[in-house]
């Protein structure tokens, strides 16, 4: 497999470096202590065509392949995985699944907005009582003459709060099981909506996550995604499509843990000489290197199979499972080369070893990316 980078992948993949070293990463400390979402880069990220990679250009979107996208949500994941995120779940579980199935009227109301930046995305399936079990959600959605009106619960939502739509799924044939869900757009300004209280998350504290409560939310009938009882088909192919974002959320942070292990193993002096000397450090920067290559190997291959439908699934599955693992490896292994001064929020990579944790649970864990690879290797 080639992954010799184009011209315009390498442009894209510097000119996203550089924003993040020159507009990330100044407050990036301050804004985790603080639990401030980053709006103003935020906007830029905008401006710069980062929130409608997912988006064709007719509908105001800076399209661009796969692999693009994972150099954008690595680098940026390099220096703030808060900021990676809020981008990535704009990008790729609300544009995409918006892009790929809804209809023409509905594409040209919301689609504009969400590619500017001018509206951020968020994507509701989880539920208080239905995680991993997506297909058991329990919200309802019934219609009511021209509008939909949804009833329920759902929990840990990304960008809640600060995004302008979200895709929801509800359950519109409580007869029909998983093929009784339908997805749905709903403005974050509808009726009946209400957003909770923020979640105090251990990590990711830049990036704002929230329950959301529907009672009597009325939308209006055009905003149905697809067709009635499509909706899980429709989480689930979003699901296949996006975690390949976390895969390269974990690959950006994997790097930063290595550069940062690295220097230091470099600099600090113990037993009269830089611990890198030491075989046994030496050993730890050599795993951290080697996972690196692998999970980025695994990730850009997946990238490069996206648009083939019999590999897509199955190889995202493989780079999320293995990429968010070996990065939870890795800063494990840095904050044990940085001693004590590891576990004290005055380092960098103590902010890591929180933001990294999550990688392995959402956008489905690594048990459910297990049973996905296995079910492929049996059933096929
Ligand atoms: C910071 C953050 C942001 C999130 N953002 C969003 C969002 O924007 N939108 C959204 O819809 N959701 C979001 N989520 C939810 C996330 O996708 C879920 O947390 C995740 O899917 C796991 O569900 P759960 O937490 O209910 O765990 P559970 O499903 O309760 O799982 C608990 C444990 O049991 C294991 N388990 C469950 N079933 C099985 C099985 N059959 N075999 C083996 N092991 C099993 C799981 O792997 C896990 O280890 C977010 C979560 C977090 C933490």
């Amino acid at each position: 497999m080639d992954f010799e980078l184009s011209e315009d992948q390498r442009l894209l993949r510097d000119e996203v470096r550089r924003f993040a070293a020159e507009r990330i990463a100044p407050g990036v400390a301050e804004r985790d202590r603080k639990h401030e979402f980053p709006a103003e880069i935020i906007r830029e990220a905008g401006e710069m065509g980062l929130l409608g990679m997912q988006v064709p250009e007719a509908y105001g979107g800076s399209y661009t392949d796969q692999l693009s996208y994972v150099l954008v949500i690595e680098e940026l994941a390099r220096v703030c995985p808060a900021t990676a995120v809020t981008i990535s779940v704009t990008n790729s579980v609300c544009c995409w699944p918006i892009s790929r199935f809804a209809h023409e009227e509905l594409k040209q109301i919301v689609l504009p907005a969400l590619a500017a930046g001018e509206a951020l995305g968020g994507f509701g399936l989880t539920e208080p009582g239905s995680g991993s079990d997506a297909g058991s959600l329990q919200t309802t959605a019934v219609r009511d003459g021209e509008q939909w009106v949804l009833n329920g619960e759902k929990a840990w939502i990304t960008n809640a709060g600060i995004a302008g739509y979200f895709v929801v799924f509800a359950r519109t044939d409580p007869e029909a099981g998983k093929k009784g869900i339908s997805a749905f757009v709903v403005p974050a300004e509808a009726q009946g909506l209400e957003v909770g209280k923020p979640e105090e998350k251990v990590g990711l504290k830049a990036s704002v996550t929230a329950p959301l409560h529907f009672g009597d939310c009325r939308i209006p009938g055009r905003n149905l995604i697809g067709a009635p009882g499509q909706g899980f088909k429709i989480a689930l192919a979003t699901l296949d499509h996006s975690r390949l974002g976390i895969a390269a959320q974990a690959i950006g942070i994997h790097q930063r843990a290595l550069e940062l292990a690295r220097s230091y193993a470099l600099e600090r002096v113990q037993f009269g000489v830089p611990i890198a000397r030491h075989q046994a450090i030496q050993f730890q920067l050599a795993q951290m290197a080697t996972e690196l290559e692998a999970a980025r190997g695994l990730s850009y291959a997946a990238a490069l199979a996206a648009s083939d439908p019999s590999r897509a699934g199955l190889m995202a599955a493989q780079a999320k499972l293995y990429a968010s693992e070996a990065a939870n490896r890795a800063v494990w292994q840095a904050v044990q080369i940085y001693g004590g001064n590891g576990f004290c929020e005055d380092y960098e990579i103590a902010r890591m070893s929180r933001d990294v944790r999550v990688t392995t649970i959402y956008e489905g864990t690594s048990e459910m990316q297990r049973l996905v690879i296995a079910r492929r290797l049996l059933l096929n």
